[in-house]
Order: structure tokens, then sequence, then C-alpha cells
């Protein structure tokens, strides 16, 4: 089939890569030119593991262009791929600035039917929304599809060839059984819905994921005043297959770019037909309170935080990705700083992109972790990168100024930590030495 995807993002560009690498010819559109011409020397603007491989290979195949020119990309195209970002307003609903955009530029540069499937995450109500845009543009056919998207940065090319489940919103036919064959090589497990349940699902699925984070953050934060171990407690209820074990891991909370905006999506969706969704504002309420243990627990450890020295191993919202958006490390970091310490950080690929995000004072960009942690008084794990799993705590212990290591991700095990003198705080887990 021909394919286009408008927006180059994390979801974008892993669909587009691979859509081509299924057999279908793929333009993939963005409006950034200097993205575009990234992508067309062959590099990748973001890192997401495997996918600058595929990539190189399918545009070498001739299956797979770039361009910012949305009327070529549409023309040539009989699926159009809505992949654009839908980011916060103030008030925490989605910005459908880029999406209505999209709609229109697609709609004045049709030739013939189009088939336009939305993978932006986006509020019930916004596929018709997007239909009535068009339709008011052209009087030429054309479909509209909820298609969301489940794929995870840092595992997104599998989780693209291997998805639990593809749903598919339409009220059409001929919609049902051209998405139905365009995934039939990915999922055997493909749902068809009507619009409306389609867009809700998204938001059901994640919001629900951050339900379980905030709730096994909570049970860790008991755990650490009744002296239980939550991994043990995690363990013990995710063989009830009632449960599972997936995303009960405790934490410093949930980032990146999709859950908190969607939890705060999913209130506005639900306050806009006047529902209070009262679980789900308490799921974010513990969230954003959770990364602050990292803070009490430095103060229990040091006392005043003031003129002290700070260990940062771990900037992105999770390991194996760049991505920083509503990344834990933020405002830890903002507040470390705002209570008088001088912050040391290092991650292995996000450190561009978190120097961008903000305006960061007294903070020393490090190039590796043994650099950050010398001569510092604490050290903080905020990201579970394989690297920090393997770090050599004894050594790092000797080049810092105090053992003290909060590890926010729950990284390092007992035995580990009884090696050495670290005075060591984790989540929900007894404090050791
Ligand atoms: P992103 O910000 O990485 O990429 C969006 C891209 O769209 C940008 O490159 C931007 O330049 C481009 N763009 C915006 N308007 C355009 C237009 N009119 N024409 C061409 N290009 C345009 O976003 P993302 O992380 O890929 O997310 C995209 C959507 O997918 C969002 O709705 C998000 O919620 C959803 N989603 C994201 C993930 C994820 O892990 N990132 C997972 C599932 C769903």
């Amino acid at each position: 089939m021909n394919i286009s995807v408008i927006g180059t993002g994390y979801v974008g560009l892993v669909s587009g890569v691979c859509f081509a690498d299924l057999g279908h010819k793929v333009t993939c559109v963005d409006k950034d030119i200097q993205k575009v011409m990234k992508l067309r020397n062959g590099e990748v603007p973001i890192y997401e593991p495997g996918l600058q491989e595929l990539m190189v290979k399918n545009a070498a195949a001739g299956r797979l262009s770039f361009t910012h020119d949305v009327p070529e990309a549409v023309q040539d195209a009989e699926i159009i791929i809505l992949a654009v970002g839908t980011p916060s307003l103030p008030n925490g609903e989605a910005n459908l600035q880029y999406i209505e955009q999209a709609a229109r530029e697609i709609a004045l540069a049709m030739n013939g039917y189009k088939i336009i499937m939305t993978k932006s995450t986006v509020p019930v109500g916004t596929n018709e929304h997007i239909r009535s845009i068009i339709a008011s543009l052209t009087e030429l056919p054309f479909d509209v599809a909820s298609v969301p998207e489940f794929l995870r940065e840092g595992s997104a090319i599998s989780d693209t060839f291997h998805p639990d489940r593809i749903v598919i919103g339409t009220d059409s036919e001929t919609v049902k059984e051209k998405l139905t064959e365009l995934h039939s090589k990915l999922a055997n497990n493909i749902l068809i819905t009507d619009v409306r349940s389609a867009e809700m699902i998204k938001y059901a699925s994640n919001a629900f994921l951050a339900t379980k984070i905030s709730f096994i953050n909570e049970i860790a934060n008991i755990c650490e005043k009744v002296g239980a171990d939550v991994t043990l407690v995690a363990r013990g209820m995710g063989y009830d297959r009632r449960i599972g074990s997936a995303f009960l891991s405790a934490g410093i909370g949930y980032g990146g770019s999709c859950f908190p905006k969607d939890t705060d999506a999913l209130i506005q969706i639900a306050g806009n037909v006047e529902y209070d969704f009262k679980l789900l504002k308490s799921v974010v309420n513990v969230n954003k309170d959770q990364r602050f243990n990292v803070i009490r627990k430095l103060q229990e450890a040091l006392g005043d935080l003031s003129g002290k020295t700070i260990a940062i191993w771990g900037l992105a919202f999770k390991p194996n990705t760049d991505d920083v958006r509503y990344a834990p490390a933020i405002e830890i970091i903002g507040e470390l700083t705002r209570l008088g310490c001088t912050v040391k950080a290092y991650d292995p690929v996000a450190m561009e992109n978190f120097r961008k995000s903000g305006n960061y004072e007294n903070v020393i960009w490090c190039d590796a972790m043994t650099s950050a942690a010398a001569d510092s008084d604490a050290l903080c794990l905020l990201t579970e990168w394989d690297e920090f799993k393997k770090a050599d705590l004894a050594y790092i212990e000797k080049i810092m100024n105090q053992p003290v290591l909060i590890d926010g991700r729950n990284v390092f095990t007992k035995d580990k930590i009884a090696l050495t003198n670290f005075h060591y705080y984790s989540v929900g887990r007894p404090n050791i030495n």
C-alpha cells in the first residue's frame, strides 16, 4: 500500500519505518525541515534502539522517503497516518492545534479517496472534528479512523511488530477491511470498535497503567513505615493473574510524554461531561508527590542540603530513550538547586535534551557516571539504565565525599549494597547501613 505519515516524531517515525519494512511504500512528512534533512541523511533525530538500521535499510530499498511537502505526500497515499503531537494545554486539555492544522493541510491537498488514520492520542470526539474540518474544505470522498498507538519508547520497534492488540475504530466496512489487511501481519488480536470507543481505549489504558504505578508507590510508602519490602509484596501480588506483575515496580513515579498528559486530558474529558474522575485525580497527585521522596530521603541522610553536592544518575524519564518530557529529574533537580545544592548530572543519552528542557543553574553536566559521583555528598539514581546497574559501587563509594545512595528505582540488591559502606535508601524497602 502507499502510506503517508504526517508527523515524524517518536510515533510517526517508528510507524513509518516499520510499515516500510513490511513492504509498503511510505512517505514520512514533517513540517520541521531540519528534521527532514537529517532523516534524508540517514540520521535519526531521536534515540530509539534499532531504529536507525531499519530506517537506513528501508530508505535504501526505496520504500521509505522523507519530505516536508504535505501535498506531495497526501496525493501519493491511499492511507494517511496522523501522528502529530497532542501536548497539554495549561488546563490539562489536549492541544489539538497540530491535529487541526494537519487536517486542513490534508483536505487542501487531496486528489481522491483517502483513509485518514489517527494514531495521535486524541480526546473522544476528535476524529469527528477532523472529519468535519476536512469535509468543510473538500468534496472529495474520505474516511477517518481511530487507530490509537500503544508503543513504548525504548522498545518501540518490537512493540510495533508485536503489539498486544490493534484497535481500529471505524464505522466504515471499506476502512475495516483495508486497515485489517494493513495490520494483519502485526497482530492476531485486532479489535474493531466504533470511533469514540477506540479513542477512549487509549486514555483508559494509560490511566489504568498510571493507576497501577501510583498504587504500588503508595504501598511502597506504607512498606517503609511498617518494615515490609515492596519488591516482595509486588511479586506476591503479581503472581495473581487477576493482578499481573507488570507496572508494579515502585519508584519515583511516572513521567514521559504520555502518562502525565493523558491522565490530565482524561480528567478534563470527564470534567467536560460533568464527571468528577476522583480516582484519577488522586493517581496524578500521588505521582506528583512521589518524586519528592528523593529530597526527603536526602534530608534524612544529610540534614540541611544547602551547600551539598548531589550526583544525579539518569535524566530521561525511563531507560533506552532520550525523551525527558515530564521526567521526574526535572523537578528533583529544580528542587535541589532551590535548596542550595550543587548538582552533578549524568545520563547516557538524554543530556542534550535535558539541558534544553529548562534553565538550570548550579548544575554541572558530567560526561560519565564516575565524574558525576566524584566528590559528591550523595548519589541519586533516577533512571534505571543498565550502565548504572553494572556500576562498581566499591569504586564509586571511594570517590564520593560521603557514601550516601538514594536508589529511586530499586536497582541494587541488598547483597550488592552489603558489600559496601553505602547508607542506602530505596523505595519501599528497608534502609541499609
Ligand atoms: P513528537 O512530538 O515526537 O512528534 C510530533 C511530530 O509532528 C513533530 O516532529 C512535529 O514537527 C510534527 N508535526 C506537527 N504538526 C505537523 C504538521 N502539520 N505536518 C507535519 N508534521 C507536523 O510526538 P510523539 O511522541 O511521536 O507523539 C505523537 C502522538 O502519539 C501524540 O498524540 C502522543 O500522545 C501519541 N503517542 C505517543 C507515544 C510515545 O511514546 N511518544 C506512544 C503512544 C502514543
